[in-house]
């Protein structure tokens, strides 16, 4: 199936990074939100990514230009109705998505394919809500969208193989690579990083080394580019402590308990890069260890 118009739903972190892709791709891409001012900041934050792009020669002006002309904005959610394709990238809440898919099921072709960027919630149980499971599936992008490879399709229990092919048929048009993973808590991405990020935590916790020995250890011992506390911070803690949870409870398995210092950075509202504080105190000049 020819897929040309894209409609996305969110237009934050993620979502902003999903319409610079496609819309450099050649797809028609609409972006809609509730929030007027998220749609102002995508925009402003795709054309400033893009510059980047340009002053770099990663891409030309007038691909630069073409790009961003195919970029419409829209507060209405059914202004999504002539998409072949939808992905929805809304806020991490199973209520809201289930809001967004009920309001928008209406309105879409038959031919119409569905997918969610979530990172955590079962997208076999967001597809059995709607009127065609067999067309639905996860599309899930890495942050930050124009620079990571990766692109996770998580295939529900009725996904069907025109719809796999179609939506991997988008990933190769981006030239991104597709890894296929099977709708289990985390997916392939999460299950193996979070348990990572957590049980860097724990070393923490247990005091076996500092926030600068672990970042140093894993960067030099194992060759990561960034430390396991800095990748958290980045991340954002009350993310990481949200995915742990779906793995704990969608699991079953105390070897995903998510860290008590961990907890506590959250409820203390150290969340990392986002509110300036996490595991490093980014209010100075250099980020320093908080621990
Ligand atoms: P975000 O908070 O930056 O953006 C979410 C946007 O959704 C906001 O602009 C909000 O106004 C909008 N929104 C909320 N309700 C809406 C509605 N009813 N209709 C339209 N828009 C609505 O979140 P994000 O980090 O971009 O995450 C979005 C999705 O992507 C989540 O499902 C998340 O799990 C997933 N994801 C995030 C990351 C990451 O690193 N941040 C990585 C992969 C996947």
């Amino acid at each position: 199936m020819e897929i040309a118009k894209i409609g996305i739903v969110g237009a934050g972190q993620m979502g902003n990074g999903i319409a610079h892709v496609t819309a450099l791709a050649g797809y028609d891409v609409t972006l809609t939100d509730i929030s007027a001012e998220a749609l102002a900041r995508a925009m402003a934050l795709i054309r400033k990514n893009m510059e980047r792009q340009v002053s770099r020669s990663k891409i030309a002006q007038a691909e630069m230009d073409a790009a961003l002309a195919r970029i419409t904005t829209t507060q209405t959610l059914t202004d999504l109705g002539a998409s072949d394709l939808v992905i929805e990238a809304a806020t991490e809440r199973e209520a809201v998505k289930q809001a967004i898919f009920d309001a928008l099921l209406p309105h879409l072709q038959p031919h119409t394919i569905l997918t969610s960027n979530t990172s955590s919630i079962s997208i076999t149980r967001l597809a059995s809500r709607t009127d065609r499971p067999g067309k639905f599936m996860g599309f899930h992008f890495m942050n930050p969208v124009p620079v990571m490879q990766l692109v996770e399709l998580i295939r529900g229990i009725a996904t069907d193989k025109d719809t796999y092919n179609a939506c991997l048929s988008v990933v190769e048009r981006l030239g991104k690579t597709a890894a296929s993973a099977e709708d289990f808590p985390g997916f392939i991405v999460n299950r193996i990083l979070m348990p990572m990020i957590n049980e860097a935590v724990y070393t923490l916790y247990e005091g076996v080394g500092n926030v600068k020995s672990i970042d140093e250890s894993m960067k030099l011992g194992a060759n990561h580019p960034m430390g396991p506390l800095a990748l958290a911070d980045f991340i954002g803690l009350d993310t990481c402590l949200a995915i742990m949870n779906v793995l704990h409870d969608g699991l079953a398995d105390t070897k995903y308990r998510p860290c008590p210092l961990l907890t506590k950075y959250v409820e203390a509202g150290w969340l990392g890069r986002k509110t300036d504080r996490g595991f490093y105190d980014y209010r100075g000049e250099d980020p320093v260890p908080t621990r």
